[in-house]
């Protein structure tokens, strides 16, 4: 690992600084994960060795828990379900994932010792586990899950002291990875990948990981098939400077991020972005109309309404009761769109909402609109080369080119291609499926400049073949990736 290098970083414990220059784009390192499992929500609709999304899976015969693509995703996981297929079936029942996933690391550790790669920087004895930092309550569910672990734990298997188990659930504990499905749209499972546990938090990072399961048709690379983290520079970065990543959205105000922080990670975050709660006013501001700016009383009134409404929202998606969702957002964006800034965070919830429940109704002039104004409120948020900015700009571009509005489309999805190629890299699934929406808009384009009725013939007829379906049911946002490491609730 010449790229990082260990050090101690003021005020913060230790953390990774680099060894040398990068620039937006260089992947800094990339790193095989000890172990990873599926969620027990999900464990029947994810393949357990490549965590695909797949309609039919084949179970596996002996355990009837494991659940897998075909013969061959089986035989890769193999190694790593083997002791585990065993012990439910003498255990008698499935433990949840908390368990599953130390006993994974640990079997694999009694196996192949605390280094486990060449590229490993740390022991999984050197990571922090913040025990002695956990509340009353956490602590008592702690001690039920080491509790069904010690009773899944084959008594065939190495023993481990208490103190030693404790400290593998208190690392997953605040470490744990969040592990999302092929595309990264959905959040699958959870694993443990050490050297990123190394790296630091700031609101405002210089730093991004992206998951990436390998190119299972590769055989030349020692990545084959594996599942694998990559930490991306999102700029230049100087030799000697500290890396970070952002473990929570930035779309937080910064009281809310300080608080979740302290809460899930046991620290106070004092970056430049906390202590001057820099873009607070925007994402809580009013809107100015011809100088004219709203009373701050207005603005919390309108505030408060949204928060209230956006719950009824939620729980309208939620029971997939879709009109009614666009009913109460327009009644609430009606009230509260002449009071509140285009940059107000509410509003981009709602807007986020319509636009995905719109373009699943098929109204896509009204989705393209509302993504279009929860993207250009997201420029003004994020950091240029934020991930959930080039998703969003994503979407924008397929919901302006399911409304024909392929000019706008094609200008979203080149800027959702250009984030995408620095904070996934062009091997990424998700890149390449941009890769292939931006050639055939851009033809489209060409052809609307040269004979728009031509165009719009053609554009009827792909809408029936929905080569670009991105048209899932509108249920998954919230399941959706917003905290880089997994806190079971
Ligand atoms: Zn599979
Ligand atoms: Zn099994
Ligand atoms: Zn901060």
């Amino acid at each position: 690992m010449e790229n990082v290098a260990i050090f101690d970083s003021p005020g913060k414990g230790r953390g990774l600084k680099a060894s040398k220059e990068f620039w937006a784009g260089d992947v800094i390192f990339s790193e095989p994960s000890i172990a990873a499992v599926v969620f027990d929500s999900l464990a029947e609709r994810i393949c357990h060795s490549c965590f695909r999304t797949q309609d039919k899976l084949q179970r596996c015969g002996q355990c009837k828990f494991a659940h897998y693509c075909d013969r061959t995703c089986q035989r890769a996981g193999w190694a790593e379900h083997k002791q585990e297929c065993a012990s439910i079936k003498s255990y008698g029942k499935v433990p949840n994932e908390n368990i599953r996933l130390v006993a994974r690391i640990l079997w694999r550790l009694d196996k192949e010792g605390s280094m486990m790669s060449d590229m490993q920087i740390v022991t999984l004895e050197e990571l922090e586990d913040h025990i002695s930092d956990m509340q009353e309550d956490e602590l008592k569910d702690f001690k039920v899950d080491i509790h069904n672990y010690l009773d899944y734990w084959p008594r065939t298997s190495k023993q481990h002291t208490i103190d030693d188990i404790s400290h593998i659930f208190g690392v997953i504990n605040c470490n744990g990875f969040t592990v999302s499905d092929q595309k990264g749209l959905q959040a699958v499972g959870v694993g443990l990948f050490p050297n990123l546990c190394m790296v630091n938090h700031n609101c405002w990072p210089n730093c991004t990981v992206i998951l990436n399961h390998g190119n299972q048709s590769a055989v030349n690379t020692m990545f084959h098939s594996q599942r694998r983290i990559e930490l991306r520079s999102l700029g230049k970065i100087e030799e000697g400077e500290e890396l970070t990543v952002s473990y929570v959205d930035f779309m937080n105000l910064s009281e809310e991020r300080r608080r979740l922080l302290k809460t899930q990670y046991f620290f106070d975050c004092t970056c430049e972005h906390c202590n001057n709660h820099i873009k607070d006013d925007l994402k809580m501001g009013g809107r100015e109309v011809d100088g004219v700016k709203p009373t701050e009383e207005q603005v919390k009134e309108a505030t408060d309404y949204c928060f209230e409404m956006m719950d009824k929202m939620d729980k309208a998606r939620l029971n997939g009761n879709y009109h009614e969702v666009v009913k109460i957002s327009k009644e609430c964006l009606e009230k509260t769109e002449p009071v509140l800034s285009d940059t107000h965070i509410y509003q981009l919830r709602m807007w986020s909402t319509l636009s995905e429940v719109q373009a699943y109704l098929q109204y896509f002039d009204d989705a393209a609109d509302y993504s279009r104004k929860m993207v250009e409120g997201y420029m003004k948020l994020y950091h240029p080369n934020n991930a959930a900015l080039g998703m969003a700009a994503m979407r924008a571009g397929v919901t302006h080119w399911q409304a024909g509005e392929i000019e706008i489309g094609h200008g979203m999805v080149c800027k959702a291609y250009a984030i995408l190629m620095i904070t996934h890299g062009p091997l990424h699934p998700i890149t390449k499926d941009l890769e292939a929406m931006r050639m055939q808009t851009e033809m489209e384009l060409r052809m609307f400049k040269q004979n728009e009725y031509v165009y719009h013939s053609m554009r009827e007829a792909a809408l029936k073949n929905k080569p670009m379906a991105m048209m899932h049911e509108p249920r998954s946002v919230e399941e959706g990736i917003k905290n880089l490491f997994h806190r079971k609730k």
